[in-house]
């Protein structure tokens, strides 16, 4: 018996309407896709995307090299190592995010107790050669300087969700 139908379905080249039909009525109902790079989807403020370290208004750097962050890391891509400054207060000589090791889980900036390494929006970079996924603490602390109002936008309105 099913022999006979698939028989009838393909002599009447049923499946192919059926096809064309779904084909169809996508063709003119609402669209999914984006122009990329003209068209962006809108990305939500708890998007997971490139790290940045922040500072205070003041220009002071926020990181107190607690660790929590290094130590949190379920990929083992963050290693901070730190000294003790004149002033009394302790802060990193080095902080690297190897982002070829990173699994964007967000744990590092949900760790850290006084909001210094966070993840921002920014999803268009890339890198060429060995090394270039290394966030450095300077090319790190360059990227929040440059996104600052934008991560702390974000923040806010990630606040208001939860
Ligand atoms: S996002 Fe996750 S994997 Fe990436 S550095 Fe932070 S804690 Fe590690
Ligand atoms: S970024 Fe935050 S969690 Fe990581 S070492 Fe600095 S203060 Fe601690």
């Amino acid at each position: 018996m099913n022999a006979i139908v698939r028989f009838f379905k393909s002599l009447f080249l049923l499946e192919l309407f059926r096809g064309m039909g779904v084909t169809g009525r996508y063709m003119f109902g609402r669209k999914f896709t984006v122009q990329y790079p003209e068209e962006r989807a809108p990305l939500s403020p708890r998007f997971r995307g490139l790290h940045a370290l922040r500072r205070y208004p003041n220009g002071e750097e926020r990181c107190i090299a607690c660790k929590l962050c290094e130590v949190i890391c379920p990929a083992l891509a963050i290693t901070i190592e730190s000294a003790q400054r004149d002033d009394g207060t302790r802060r990193t000589t080095r902080y690297e995010i190897d982002l070829a090791k990173c699994i964007f889980c967000g744990f590092c900036e949900e760790s850290c107790p006084v909001d210094s390494i966070v993840e921002t929006n920014i999803y268009e970079y890339h890198g060429e050669k060995r090394g270039d996924l290394l966030m450095t603490k300077e090319k790190l602390l360059a990227v929040g300087d440059e996104y600052e109002q934008q991560i702390a936008a974000d923040r806010e309105a990630d606040a208001r969700y939860r």
